[in-house]
């Protein structure tokens, strides 16, 4: 445990213009790392001991306020964003990188296929029997293989080959109604592949880097299709890559399978992106994709936004301690890897520079990433009279012991400000793209139904978050026009969708 080291605005050594402990007008946050870094220490004082908890809490949550006109700003921004993103081709703030998806399934696929999906610590293996427009999915079959640690920090060929040998375990297991048909017709896969891939086509794309924890020698700069083919090759395991897509574009694909109003997918997960459709004729960047349906999926790689946010102090620190600084600013903001370390940082904050856990800071509270998202909807669901979950999760999670009613309370409130923001500018972030849409189509989109396809387990897990988004998307569009517009989780869509594309982009056609 170590001392909370209390400032006083008498007994600074700085200064009063020069102290780092004030208000700063730009991030509206107590800089309290400025002075630590600094070494600046300071006797408590008994006059003024330290800012009160509500003082620093009410200015905490200006900062962060996503009233309407903020909303607006951001929304504005994004479809901005997205424009210039699909009209030049480089030094644009989002990717908007073409997907090679052409066709989106049209319910005739029939036959069997696979889907591998590999985007986290676990790898799911999936296989459909499709029967066509009126049977649709007949039969599924699946697994989830956790990805051993040492695997994600080894060889590209030692993560490969433990994909195919468990991928050639499951074909082993292959139920009655799974056969697939003699001859010489391979098993085809649709590879959802969830890191920065640079694609060639559809059934090929360039490892940029691995994220999320992966770190494999090896793989960046490679195809990852060819990777996989070589694994399955050195198994002897007949199997062929038909389509290569991120999680975003699965999931528009298993979703827009059963439903032709889906024009969006939103995966908010670890990560966060988006993907829409666009029509090819209106775009230079996308001429040279020889498309039969005029239509293609943008992966917009949304993560990487970073216009009109209401950014603190807390989310720039963050930042600049991350792996990625200057990076992927929206989904710092808005996704679930983060949204519990920006509490934690706002919570050490509070604990150094007020009354807040007392007079000491427990080390686990300056641990980074000690707190996790999960643990924030655990305590904002806590309706007992003294807060005894939160007060579980602040011991277990944060080595606070003790805290007051009102400490627990301010906790609560902190992981409420951070919740809704990130709901919110996620809602603003799918307005932005239906802005886009609508005004390309001369108002046509906004006229009709449109939905948008959400899945990742921040969306899935977190209930207020899911509000958070539809007030926002409602606030901004008015509730007339928000009544066309369907948000709605694409359960098992991506992994379908997977199957699917390789279906429609089959190799035997
Ligand atoms: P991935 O994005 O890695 O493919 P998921 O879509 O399953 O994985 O999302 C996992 C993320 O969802 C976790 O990092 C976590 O932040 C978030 N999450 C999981 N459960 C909850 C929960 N109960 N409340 C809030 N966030 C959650
Ligand atoms: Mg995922």
């Amino acid at each position: 445990m170590k001392r909370r080291q209390d400032i006083s605005y008498f007994h600074s050594p700085l200064p009063l213009n020069t102290m780092h402990f004030v208000i700063s007008p730009s991030a509206g946050c107590f800089k309290a790392v400025s002075w630590r870094n600094r070494n600046i220490t300071a006797p408590r004082s008994t006059e003024i001991s330290s800012v009160s908890t509500s003082s620093f809490l009410s200015d905490f949550q200006s900062k962060c306020a996503t009233p309407l006109p903020v909303l607006k700003q951001v929304a504005d921004a994004m479809e901005s964003d997205l424009r210039s993103g699909i009209s030049t081709v480089a030094g644009a703030s989002l990717p908007m990188l073409p997907s090679y998806v052409d066709s989106l399934p049209s319910g005739n696929e029939t036959g069997i296929f696979y889907a591998l999906d590999l985007g986290g610590t676990n790898f799911r293996v999936l296989r459909v029997l499709l029967r066509g427009k009126e049977k649709r999915v007949v039969d599924t079959e699946y697994d989830v293989v956790t990805i051993p640690q040492e695997l994600m920090l080894g060889t590209t060929e030692e993560l490969f080959d433990f994909i195919a040998s468990r991928l050639a375990l499951f074909v082993e297991k292959e139920g009655d109604r799974f056969q697939i048909p003699k001859g010489n017709i391979k098993r085809e896969i649709g590879f959802t592949f969830s890191f920065p891939v640079r694609q060639t086509s559809i059934d090929s794309g360039i490892l940029i880097k691995w994220t999320k924890g992966f770190k494999v020698s090896g793989t960046a700069g490679r195809d990852v299709v060819a990777c996989l083919n070589e694994a399955m090759e050195r198994r002897k395991l007949d199997m062929c890559v038909s389509a290569l897509v991120n999680d975003t574009v699965s999931t528009i694909a298993g979703a827009h399978y059963w439903d032709n109003d889906v024009m969006i997918a939103v995966i908010l997960g670890t990560g966060t992106n988006a993907c829409y459709i666009e029509d090819i004729s209106a775009n230079p960047k996308l001429r040279h994709l020889n498309s039969t349906s005029e239509k293609t999926i943008i992966n917009t790689e949304w993560g990487a936004f970073s216009s009109n946010l209401p950014l603190t102090v807390f989310d720039k620190d963050m930042d600049i301690a991350s792996i990625n600084p200057g990076e992927q600013i929206f989904e710092k903001t808005i996704s679930g890897m983060y949204l519990g370390e920006i509490v934690r940082r706002v919570l050490l904050c509070m604990a150094e520079t007020t009354e807040l856990f007392g007079d000491s800071i427990p080390e686990k509270l300056t641990t980074p990433f000690s707190l996790k998202t999960p643990d924030l909807w655990t305590m904002q669901q806590d309706n007992s009279d003294e807060l005894t979950v939160v007060e579980s999760i602040l011991e277990e999670s944060l080595g606070v012991y003790n805290p007051s009613l009102h400490s627990k309370k301010v906790v609560v409130e902190v992981c409420n400000s951070i919740v809704t923001r990130g709901g919110r500018l996620a809602g603003a972030g799918i307005v932005g793209i239906l802005q886009k849409l609508n005004e390309d189509s001369k108002g046509a989109v906004l006229k009709k139904r449109i939905v948008v396809a959400m899945d990742g387990g921040l969306y899935v897990k977190h209930p207020h978050y899911r509000i958070h988004i539809e007030d926002a998307v409602s606030e901004l569009l008015g509730p007339e026009i928000s009544n066309n517009v369907v948000i709605e989780h694409s359960k098992d869509g991506s992994g379908i969708g997977a199957a699917l594309l390789a279906a429609s982009n089959s190799k035997y056609n």
